[in-house]
């Protein structure tokens, strides 16, 4: 479920707000709100013609269409070729179904032993954060997960948290998507501060794609409250295309970096959309401009519904060899894949 708006899932008002810090915080909120929700009104601010438009929206259908106006606004005029509107339009071939491609392809069912707890590697464990994200990602890993059941409340998170005091061994503690900066800042403070309470926890994990679909939500009441954390903060978001980080996602990304945050990347090999090592150097070399280090290049998992992004392990080995004779090593993202079940990402 997407709420229209964030204030739909927080309707507490405990963080105090300097007027411009509440300015900020209206902000970014206003244009979640305000995000495409169809792909005719999508096309239709891309400058598509009439036909195009009929053609392309006909596959509205399953998981929904939700774009933020600030990342659409970085898509070429009436390009059905974008790379980022290829990320975000339904396509007819997610209706397909094809060999080996599931709802839950990394079984995250089987490690979940309290609703929104992924707990299945040594030391660290994941939090389902919010039920929605500020984009729906076409490739999404969970675009089948049930979040109407995994709904999170402050005493379902009680829960989880309780579950993982347990945990003597549990150093990181990592928000995941639903995306945990979705959540109003009261709502994601009053979680942190919850968090910093246990005296195990050594670090907080953020994965999020706001900073890059909607840099505003990068305001200076998060950095503020992400620098007075006790907890080492680092943030991994979630880029795919260099096309994607303008000046104003630069700037954000400055902005947590001047908070101390550590800025990681993860992207994922997709078919059509960057599966070249020119996309794949030039995306390393504005992640680097903008104070982030390009961490992970995932191989995509078998999703039902995703096969048409699909890269084989060959031919992602072979762009990643590519890629490491044109680019110094901090440049090179580690290639990885998931596999239910292991103890760790399987390193390619
Ligand atoms: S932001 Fe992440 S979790 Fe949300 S739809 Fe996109 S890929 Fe999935």
């Amino acid at each position: 479920m997407i709420p229209e708006t964030a204030a739909q899932v927080e309707p507490q008002a405990q963080v105090i707000l300097s007027p411009e810090q509440n300015a900020e915080e209206q902000r970014w909120r206003q244009q979640l709100a305000q995000s495409f929700r169809t792909p005719k009104a999508l096309l239709e601010h891309l400058q598509f013609d009439e036909q195009q438009i009929k053609e392309l929206s006909a596959n509205d259908q399953g998981f929904s269409t939700l774009v933020p106006k600030a990342y659409a606004d970085r898509m070429q005029p009436a390009d059905q070729q974008d790379p980022l509107l290829l990320q975000v339009l339904p396509q007819v071939a997610e209706g397909l179904s094809a060999p080996g491609f599931v709802t839950d392809p990394l079984a995250e069912a089987e490690f979940n032993p309290s609703p929104g707890v992924v707990h299945k590697y040594h030391g660290r464990a994941l939090l389902v954060t919010a039920s929605h994200c500020a984009i729906n990602c076409r490739y999404c890993f969970r675009r089948h997960y049930p979040y109407d059941e995994q709904q999170r409340s402050r005493s379902q998170w009680q829960a989880s948290l309780a579950h993982l005091a347990e945990d003597r061994d549990l150093e990181e503690i990592i928000l995941s998507g639903g995306d945990p900066l979705a959540l109003t800042n009261n709502m994601l403070f009053a979680l942190l501060d919850k968090i910093e309470a246990l005296p195990q926890v050594q670090r907080l994990r953020i994965h999020s794609r706001l900073p890059v679909v909607l840099p505003t939500r990068i305001t200076s009441a998060l950095c503020q409250r992400l620098k007075s954390s006790r907890l080492q903060v680092v943030m991994v978001i979630h880029c795919n295309h260099a096309q994607e980080i303008d000046t104003e996602v630069s700037a954000a990304c400055q902005q947590l970096q001047a908070a101390g945050v550590s800025l990681l990347n993860q992207s994922v090999l997709l078919g059509t959309i960057n599966a070249n090592s020119e996309s794949l150097i030039a995306l390393s070399k504005a992640l680097f401009n903008s104070g982030v280090l390009p961490y992970y290049l995932h191989l995509p998992d078998h999703v039902a519904g995703t096969q048409h992004f699909f890269i084989e392990q060959q031919q992602g080995l072979q762009l990643h060899r590519e890629i490491q004779k044109k680019l110094p090593g901090y440049l090179v993202p580690r290639l990885v894949k998931e596999e239910p079940g292991m103890a760790h990402k399987t390193l390619i």
